[in-house]
């Protein structure tokens, strides 16, 4: 097919890195110290006070973080956790290596966000914790299902793979409770792979320290030792998901510009809707009423079309080079969950979007001029 629109290929997410974020991993990489040290800290504390938290560990992805925190909460057989179905499948992939059970709740058909009712009507004594999705930027309505946590006594572990900058009614999300932030090559804010939990729950923050190090009393850098100390101990068995000094340095690059991406995310996130307007056959995500700040970390249409399906549409974009996304095809219709007896319950607005949803091409470094393309093509494919 010829390609009037684009002579070269649009991808759905490009990272942003500067020379002096490069510059800055030269310097670690000369340093002679290129693991977990002081960047890693230095990272940690510049995160934690950019999200207004009280303590924050770094590691090596979100879904390391959400393993040693649900070890650290002790969650396994027996225990059940809701979680929205459209998420990444390491939440769910996770409840299952620990012999816990996932409890889907149906998400808001227009926001993709986790309903407080359908997590009310999913409890049961057997609820132990709630992973909502901070899907696409946007926060979940989070005073509801802190009361539900608090009145429960559960656990409340948001998902903010999505969300760095993100805010809920004037807070940044990670500010408060227990978060955890991606930072994956496609998420808004990137060290490679890796990721950071914040938490104001301080003895939980303390074991997940130990845990995502072989459990050790302390991190791998000393700084008194010169390094690790060789007599450190083990309190308990722990795995290896700490974060590297190289990751860091291009963390803390990242996390000085996170604001200006946020800010150009916005932009083109801005320009879609109103080129998009009007269109019946592709429908953008509703945003909620409450107040928030967008991080814009993906721009998510629906594919409401009679003569076309969602996975034809994407084949479409990319025959005219545009690249997409899917984010995400329900867990529970994965082949692994699908004959599961817990996927077995009614997810009427997940199953609709999971069907129809794609993720158009966002990132910092893209030209206005190049959604304009997108949406020529969308046009033209209509
Ligand atoms: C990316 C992502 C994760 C996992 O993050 P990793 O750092 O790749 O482990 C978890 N949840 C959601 C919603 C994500 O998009």
């Amino acid at each position: 097919m010829s390609t009037p629109w684009r002579k070269e290929f649009l991808p759905f997410s490009r990272p942003d890195i500067s020379e002096a974020e490069i510059a800055a991993v030269g310097d670690v990489l000369r340093s002679g110290w290129i693991t977990t040290g002081a960047q890693t800290a230095a990272f940690e504390n510049e995160f934690r006070d950019y999200c207004g938290s009280d303590g924050a560990v770094a590691v090596a992805s979100a879904t390391g973080g959400l393993h040693v925190v649900l070890e650290a909460l002790n969650i396994g057989p027996g225990d059940e956790v809701i979680t929205p179905s459209l998420t990444w499948v390491s939440t769910v992939n996770l409840l299952a290596l620990r012999g816990a059970t996932p409890v889907f709740a149906d998400i808001n058909s227009e926001t993709l966000l986790l309903e407080p009712a359908a997590v009310e009507a999913a409890l049961t004594p057997r609820t132990r914790a709630v992973i909502p999705v901070h899907f696409a930027g946007v926060p979940v309505d989070l005073q509801p299902l802190r009361e539900l946590a608090a009145k429960r006594g559960i656990a409340l572990i948001e998902d903010a793979a999505h969300a760095a900058g993100t805010e809920y009614c004037g807070e940044k999300i990670g500010a408060r409770g227990t978060t955890i932030f991606s930072f994956h090559p496609i998420k808004n804010l990137t060290t490679g792979e890796g990721g950071m939990i914040c938490s104001d729950d301080s003895a939980l923050l303390e074991r997940v320290r130990r845990l995502k190090f072989h459990g050790l009393g302390v991190d791998a850098f000393d700084r008194a030792a010169q390094g690790r100390s060789p007599q450190a101990e083990v309190l308990e068995p722990g795995y290896k998901y700490n974060l590297t000094d190289i990751a860091a340095a291009l963390g803390r690059g990242q996390l000085r510009r996170l604001d200006e991406f946020i800010a150009r995310r916005t932009e083109l996130a801005q320009l879609y809707r109103e080129l998009l307007e009007g269109m019946p056959e592709i429908l953008p995500l509703g945003l909620p009423e409450y107040s928030f700040r967008h991080a814009w970390h993906l721009f998510v249409v629906r594919v409401a079309s009679e003569r076309i399906t969602r996975d034809d549409f994407m084949a479409e974009l990319k025959a005219r080079n545009i690249g997409t996304g899917l984010h995400f095809r329900a867990v529970h219709s994965q082949h692994y969950y699908r004959d599961r007896e817990y996927s077995r319950v009614p997810l009427p607005h997940t199953a609709w979007n999971s069907a129809r949803i794609c993720s158009l091409p966002l990132f910092p470094a893209m030209t206005p001029d190049a959604v304009r393309d997108v949406v020529a093509a969308i046009k033209d494919i209509f």
